[in-house]
């Protein structure tokens, strides 16, 4: 069962009034969700508390329509109408002895008020922060009265909806609490202003509210910023230090971490687990009340080492409780190699950035508890279990295999190749993707405890092999390759001359060849993360690296990741140019022939070799070999092929995941219906 050195994470802590049963804290992470999908959003949250953290948050609750976070989905508890939704994620928390804790804020210009249409509030006259072409306003003594009062409202309606735990929200640049400690936002020159004290009299203010408004029943807890890496425009350590010394006592519970939020959830290319620890590790020797940090923690090892050195109390969590709820509950069962690591690409992170539902590239599961009655953990066994075929051990294959054989299929997985992973094996070689080779690792350390799931390696299947092998269903997982062509968004039919020019690479020829000479013009067309990588270790090998892209922004898809900003950094560091809004169109030997996409221009660019980043084409050679020869699938006992993942079209890796753990779910069931999840409905009425 659990080892002993783990016991510690066992303990129960005191918040206040209320006690957590053990050190893993669910910290609030949005997830696209929020007020829209009440029935979706507490059951996701209840596969936390079934999987053993002992404190569930909401992810931040606008108190107020003055703070409408529109075309976000966050949680809402605007009036009493609001409450339901809270208490119903309240009742599932509670139903498995964990405490339900909701994070309470006014956005104030970080709000937009698009759906309310409300003017915006600020300490002082400025624009909004996400560019709404409205300033919000200096707010005045009253508006800071009518805030205090919104707030404390908003606390008591958490308790009447059953919150065991209420925060007072100054972290992210995101909360009027923190804005009024920025001077860059705040230039008043009342007693709310100026000096530290004065700046930070509001928040001491609102936590003083909450406490005495739900105090009795809550634990208050403050979720303060430390650092916002911004110089002195921004909350600085040393600045912080003295907010803690000041206010060290007041909460119950110091829920500290890192600004903003592309600081806090920082993607694994650019930093590790316990990254925070240096921003964070004062907070404790500064107060007697309980600490929670963050810092994408999944070894309860490490765990263990930040409670015993002092640095935390209670291990706080957004991503790892995404990728596996049960993490808690694997620590105290000693199933460490069952834990279901995070591996940082920030997918979860898309979600709320792209308002839809959460998803993870590791947990296929995530935002599916409630629609299509997905378990992180569980799944129906097969009601035949009938012979089932995999070909690929991509990820797509891989989880298809894992799960089949969860649900007591007789699983074989031909593999190509000598090893597992597909793209995933080549990809984690790149800079900084180390961590995402855990999403083969723990597929197959799963397949591996399974007896029913045989994998064969360097079987390179034909379609007369598939046939042959005698299985009821064959699930086609062959991945996808890159184009050589230019074949993408700008140019639908690729360029000509590009396919069979000697200097020309797709990112697989860098995956798995030697990389190219001299100077490389890096052309991305695809506006993912791969131009980036490449870019990057075609520059740490020392080449000289231009990074070109029709778009307007470098790598658009990391802006919904959080990637973007670190990207443009370490892009500058290591001496790429990047140039957007050049559209490549043609190579002439060496020459590049660049268009500016506004001016129409053209340019010259000398290189030696160019890597073209557009876009991919399945692998589904096999699959379609497979269909002309339908009519022979009687005799080979074969009912069904199906093809998944990049072999149908390429996408993410979280993609391919889904994919396959989809097809394991639905394989020998009956069809839900036309749509097959379930949704929420607004009926009529006020
Ligand atoms: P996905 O992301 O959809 O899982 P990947 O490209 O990561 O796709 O993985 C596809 C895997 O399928 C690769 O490891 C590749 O070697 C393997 N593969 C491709 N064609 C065959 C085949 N005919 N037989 C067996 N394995 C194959
Ligand atoms: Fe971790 Fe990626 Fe899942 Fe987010 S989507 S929890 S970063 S594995």
């Amino acid at each position: 069962m659990r080892d002993p050195r783990h016991d510690i994470l066992f303990e129960p802590i005191r918040i206040g009034p209320v006690t957590a049963k053990n050190r893993f804290f669910q910290v609030p992470h949005c997830n696209g969700m929020g007020h829209a999908m009440p029935l979706a959003h507490a059951a996701m949250r209840e596969a936390k508390a079934e999987g053993g953290w002992a404190v569930v948050s909401t992810e931040e609750c606008e108190i107020h329509h003055s703070s409408d976070l529109t075309p976000y989905v966050e949680a809402r508890l605007w009036d009493d109408r609001d409450i339901p939704a809270l208490a119903l994620m309240c009742e599932k928390v509670h139903a498995h002895g964990a405490l339900a804790a909701v994070e309470l804020t006014h956005n104030g210009p970080a709000a937009s008020n698009l759906f309310s249409r409300e003017v915006l509030l600020a300490p002082s006259h400025q624009p909004t922060k996400y560019g709404y072409p409205q300033q919000a306003r200096a707010m005045d003594k009253r508006d800071i009265r009518e805030y205090r009062r919104w707030h404390r409202e908003a606390a008591v309606r958490g308790m009447k909806a059953g919150m065991d735990i209420v925060y007072v929200y100054a972290a992210h640049d995101l909360s009027l609490a923190m804005h009024f400690l920025q001077r860059r936002r705040n230039q008043r020159t009342d007693e709310y202003g100026g000096s530290l004290e004065n700046r930070v009299r509001l928040l001491r203010e609102l936590i003083e509210d909450t406490k005495d408004a739900v105090g009795h029943r809550c634990g208050v807890a403050l979720r303060f910023a430390t650092e916002e890496m911004l110089g002195p425009d921004g909350v600085e350590l040393a600045e912080a230090r003295d907010i803690v010394a000041m206010l060290a006592e007041l909460p119950d519970l110091w829920d500290v971490n890192v600004s903003a939020w592309y600081n806090d959830s920082l993607p694994s290319r650019f930093g590790g687990e316990a990254a925070q620890e240096p921003f964070v590790n004062f907070v404790k020797r500064a107060t007697s009340k309980p600490v929670v940090g963050v810092g994408r923690f999944t070894s309860p090892d490490t765990m263990v080492s930040q409670i015993r050195r002092g640095v935390l109390d209670i291990i706080g969590a957004a991503r790892p409780s995404i990728a596996d709820p049960f993490l808690p509950r694997k620590i105290e069962e000693g199933r460490l190699d069952d834990i279901r690591e995070c591996i940082g690409c920030n997918v979860c992170v898309s979600g709320d950035n792209t308002i839809s539902p959460i998803r993870c590239t590791q947990n296929p599961s995530m935002g599916e508890e409630w629609r299509k009655g997905w378990h992180p953990e569980r799944i129906a066994p097969a009601r035949k279990p009938e012979k089932v075929l995999v070909v690929g051990g991509g990820p797509a294959g891989l989880e298809a295999a894992r799960a089949l054989g969860q649900r007591g299929f007789e699983v074989a997985l031909a593999e190509g190749s000598k090893v597992l992973g597909g793209r995933v094996a080549r990809e984690a070689k790149l800079p900084g993707l180390a961590e995402w080779g855990r999403v083969r690792d723990w597929r197959v350390g799963q397949i591996n405890k399974l007896r029913n799931v045989s994998v064969y390696l360097d079987s390179r299947l034909s379609a007369q092999d598939v046939l042959d092998f005698g299985a009821a269903h064959v699930v086609v997982a062959t991945g996808a390759r890159w184009r050589r062509d230019g074949a993408g968004r700008t140019h639908g039919a690729g360029l000509a001359g590009l396919a069979d020019a000697a200097n020309v690479f797709t990112p697989d020829d860098l995956m798995d060849g030697p990389l190219p000479e001299g100077t490389v013009a890096v052309y991305d067309d695809d506006g993912g993360y791969h131009a980036t990588v490449l870019a990057e270790a075609l520059a740490r090998a020392g080449r000289q690296v231009h990074f070109l892209t029709p778009e307007d922004v470098v790598a658009p898809w990391g802006q919904f990741t959080l990637e973007y900003r670190h990207v443009r950094k370490r892009l500058a560091s290591l001496g790429v140019q990047a140039r957007v809004s050049q559209v490549l169109r043609a190579l002439d030997g060496h020459e590049l022939v660049l268009e500016d996409a506004w001016s129409g221009q053209t340019q010259l660019l000398h290189v030696d070799a160019l890597v073209s980043v557009t876009s991919r084409l399945p692998e589904d050679a096999l699959y379609h070999a497979l269909l002309a020869r339908e009519a022979d699938w009687a005799d080979a006992g074969v009912s069904s092929v199906t093809r998944i993942g990049d072999a149908e079209a390429p996408g993410l890796i979280a993609h391919a995941v889904y994919a396959g753990h989809r097809y394991a779910q639905e394989l020998g069931e009956a069809k839900v219906g036309e749509v097959p999840f379930k949704r929420h409905f607004h009926h009529a009425g006020e």
